[in-house]
């Protein structure tokens, strides 16, 4: 047999309806109901059960509009301690088994089983690993797999509620084909709308046009997208412990005594990260402040928190983190604060950005600094 690149096998996990169900764990009513997670008011849904999506109710609507399509619904606020919870508890079994993985958000993961077939059958391997996860953590989970992330994602949403899907290699266009446009990830309504001006509703159809005119239509992205329709996609898993923190740290000119000063600098120093981090469109999930005095002795600490993206929510912890290191009355030569465990905003995760007023308000903060440039902020490998 002639060498060639190995098949890649890439697994793609998501938790159904993963707020609805954390809820259910929790309170048996939710069962079998109509149940709507989301902002107050004024916010959107962040998650819906399959009972509400009978009614048409769907992620991103505004909660009022739900409410009219669905009045019989039990409304709540969500819980984001419990959520931070359990998606911890799935990327810990998700970790102490596979090989390389990628926490693409807080209740999807991808897996990279790609030369595993030499050691054991990776679907297999694979319906025994989601098989754990539902017992241990109670929650229905599904998978796609195939040969790269794009078609193992779709594998998963055509695999939902509580399922799972291989698509084998060869066969990634044929099972693309069938499928409306919508579903392949990125393509949002602007580009359904563009394209189905031009008579294309599949995936198939897309695959027949003629890439020229793709382009002509829908700008350079039309040739990506042509590539997608043959079941063609080149993203990499990114492995999990490299995930990228967020830090900034600072060395004093001279030692600094003064407590307000220090707290001063501390909030200044979280504002920025707290900056970068929405910048990125990413959430936390560890808070780590550093303290370092002028013999060189360093400290730091860190802890686990709901996942935020808010400084106001970050700001309180590393405060207090600071005050369990601080040795009282001795001046200090460098502080330094760190976010890690950072995860992407996915549209479902909207309850975490989403509360109330606060994205607006947010919004306009971080509109303001960017028009004042860069800030030292650095991002890296996390090893401090
Ligand atoms: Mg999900």
């Amino acid at each position: 047999m002639a060498a060639t690149t190995p098949q890649r096998i890439i697994a793609h996990f998501d938790l159904d309806a993963f707020f609805v169900s954390v809820e259910r764990l929790f309170n048996p009513a939710y069962i079998g109901v109509p149940l709507i997670v989301g902002g107050k008011e004024r916010g959107v849904v962040s998650t819906c059960s399959y009972e509400a999506r009978q009614y048409g109710v769907h992620s991103a609507m505004p909660i009022q509009q739900a409410k009219r399509l669905c009045p019989n619904g039990i409304f709540i606020g969500g819980n984001r301690a419990a959520y931070s919870h359990y998606s911890r508890m799935v990327t810990q079994i998700i970790a102490d088994k596979a090989p390389l993985f990628e926490k693409a958000s807080i209740d999807e993961f991808y897996i990279d089983l790609t030369g595993m077939e030499r050691f054991f059958d990776p679907f297999q391997w694979t319906i025994d690993l989601r098989q754990q996860i539902i017992n241990e953590t109670k929650l229905p989970i599904s998978f796609g797999m195939s040969t790269n992330k794009m078609v193992a994602k779709i594998a998963t949403d055509a695999a939902k509620p509580n399922g799972y899907l291989q698509v084998p290699f060869g066969m990634e266009k044929e099972f693309l084909a069938p499928l409306a446009v919508g579903k392949i990830p990125g393509v949002g309504k602007n580009t359904q709308q563009t394209l189905e001006s031009i008579g294309i509703k599949t995936i198939r159809q897309i695959a027949e046009t003629p890439v020229a005119l793709l382009e002509k239509v829908i700008g350079k992205y039309g040739v990506e997208l042509w590539h997608k329709a043959h079941g063609k996609h080149e993203g990499i898993v990114a492995p999990y412990h490299e995930a990228k923190s967020i830090s900034t740290e600072r060395t004093f000119e001279e030692n600094v005594l003064d407590l307000d000063r220090l707290m001063a600098e501390l909030v200044t120093m979280t504002e920025r990260v707290g900056y970068e981090l929405r910048q990125e469109d990413k959430m936390a999930g560890c808070i780590a402040v550093k303290i370092r005095y002028p013999n060189f002795d360093t400290n730091s600490r860190q802890i686990a928190v709901p996942y935020t993206c808010y400084d106001d929510e970050i700001i309180p912890i590393a405060k207090e983190l600071f005050h369990q290191l601080y040795k009282k009355n001795q001046p200090v030569r460098l502080l330094g604060i760190r976010l890690s465990e950072l995860t992407n905003h996915a549209q479902q995760t909207n309850l975490f950005y989403n509360t109330e007023k606060k994205t607006d308000l947010y919004k306009a903060i971080d509109d303001l600094k960017n028009k004042f440039g860069k800030l030292a902020v650095k991002r890296g490998g996390g090893k401090n």
